[in-house]
């Protein structure tokens, strides 16, 4: 078999816990690990520009098969050469399956073991996504990394039904495999299910693994259940995967989380988090969240986050953002949502510096303070 479209090296393994220092090679450029990716559900992180998100050292982004596939349609998008021309980015692009939003998205869903039929959240019309739909919209999109079609049940869904599921959705992705049109140019990730329940996760693990993927990830997780809970799973399931591929988290986006998950063995994380929170002027600081909107904030001339280095934080006060943002002005929104994805993109550049220099869990123990997660009853973002 020829070399997959995305390896991933493996530079250092931190010896007190279980996180990685490596390197994703894909067709669309090389990306330290840990990352995290921007999200860009409609082919847009939402505000920014292309040019601001490679400023600020975003590399692979996320782009959202379901919603693509509904609007504008991958026919247009791959009659354009794709969504890196299409979108004008020529650094990685993931995109998702599309299975959560069919599953988030649609109250009204059929699952069987062809796939799922369902309604169009626009407009009601009938619809059916299988594994190898997925596959031709992600295959048409273009994506340097396509994950497999999966079902995520319900995080308190019985143990008979997350059986059921887990099962389904390792025959899916075994499909999904077979589907791929360009595995020399388009990687499949396999996602790792089964809830909260330790032997379904090993058995999701086991199936998955066994079908060599040249990527894992691990879904179902940060769906509302405790964050030990969380924590717990990861440090069962990360061992369960192969050292010599890379390990994304779906959809987690809160500093504590993000350290927490490399600790446990991640390399990737994505998450809507830092972008749909900024669009509510709420950002990230070292000193953890600030309501901009704050009255607290009107008089206050000092940037988001006197630690920060962002253009935003270089250029602009609390109180003329909160005075953007109070007045609806677009111009609020793409300055907070650039401080909050800077804040991330530098975060895990910090988190790889520690585990380049041997001091991970002091590195936690002090962010944590400063950010507040260590005070009793913090809340947990
Ligand atoms: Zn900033």
């Amino acid at each position: 078999m020829s070399q997959p479209a995305v390896t991933y090296e493996l530079i250092k393994t931190d010896k007190k816990t279980g996180a990685r220092l490596g390197k994703l090679h894909t067709p669309h450029g090389t990306f330290d690990t840990p990352m995290f990716m921007p999200v860009g559900t409609q082919a847009t992180v939402k505000t920014m520009s292309p040019e601001e998100l490679k400023e600020m050292g975003a590399g692979v982004i996320l782009s959202n098969t379901y919603h693509l596939w509904l609007r504008p349609g991958e026919d247009i998008v791959q009659e354009a050469g794709g969504l890196h021309p299409f979108m004008n980015w020529d650094q990685g692009i993931l995109t998702d399956s599309g299975g959560f939003q069919v599953f988030s998205l649609s109250k009204l869903r059929d699952i069987s073991e062809e796939g799922v039929r369902f309604r169009n959240h626009l407009n009601g019309e009938k619809l059916f996504l299988s594994p190898e739909k997925s596959i031709a919209i992600q295959n048409a999109l273009g994506s340097d990394i396509m994950m497999a079609f999966d079902e995520c049940p319900p995080f308190d869904s019985s143990f008979d039904y997350m059986k059921t599921s887990v099962e389904r959705t390792s025959r899916w992705a075994a499909r999904c495999l077979e589907a791929n049109a360009n595995p020399d140019r388009q990687a499949l990730f396999g996602i790792v299910q089964g809830g909260g329940n330790k032997e379904l996760r090993m058995q999701s693990a086991r199936d998955l693994t066994s079908l060599d993927f040249p990527g894992y990830a691990i879904g179902g997780l940060s769906v509302g259940e405790p964050k030990e809970k969380m924590n717990e799973m990861l440090t069962y399931t990360t061992p369960l995967l192969p050292a010599d591929k890379p390990r994304y988290l779906m959809g987690v986006g809160s500093p504590d989380s993000l350290i927490d998950g490399v600790i446990r063995g991640i390399d990737m994380f994505d998450c809507v988090l830092p972008t749909r929170i900024a669009r509510n002027g709420t950002c990230m600081t070292e000193h953890g969240r600030i309501v901009i909107r704050n009255a607290k904030f009107a008089h206050d001339f000092r940037p988001i986050d006197e630690s920060c280095d962002c253009k935003v934080c270089r250029n602009y006060s609390r109180a003329y953002i909160r005075h953007l943002v109070k007045a609806n002005e677009t111009f609020g929104f793409r300055l907070t949502t650039y401080h909050n994805l800077y804040f991330l993109i530098k975060l895990m550049k910090r988190v790889r510096s520690a585990i380049r220099e041997d001091r991970l869990l002091e590195f936690k123990a002090s962010f944590f303070e400063s950010y507040g997660f260590n005070k009793p009853g913090a809340k947990n973002f």
